[in-house]
């Protein structure tokens, strides 16, 4: 086993959704981020910001996840990391077949 190259053996990384803030600013739900109401009043929930903060439900607002890599463990065996390393490229460009000419 080795240290997880992914999250440094901690055995968590930083939350890609909240980047660690465990909340994120949306288009504000209550409005639809217009600011107002149908009637034209502030909306309450964001201010009228149109943008309100929410929870983060991807690492429950605790700003990290569980690394994936390491599944929380903080070592991996060297055949998880070069599997990793040598994760399929699809470029998806096979050789051009040669012009008629
Ligand atoms: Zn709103
Ligand atoms: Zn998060
Ligand atoms: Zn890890």
């Amino acid at each position: 086993m080795i240290e997880c190259p992914k999250c440094d053996g901690d055995g968590f990384e930083v939350c890609p959704v909240c980047f660690g803030d465990g909340e994120y600013t949306d288009c504000c739900g209550e409005c639809g981020g217009e600011g107002e109401d149908e009637l034209g009043d502030v909306c309450p929930e964001c201010d009228g910001d149109g943008e309100a903060f929410v929870h983060c439900g991807e690492c429950d607002g605790d700003g990290e996840v569980t690394c994936p890599l390491c599944d929380g463990e903080g070592e991996v065996t060297e055949d998880a990391v070069l599997s990793t390393e040598n994760a399929p490229t699809s470029d998806g460009s096979p050789p051009a077949p040669s012009s008629p000419g």
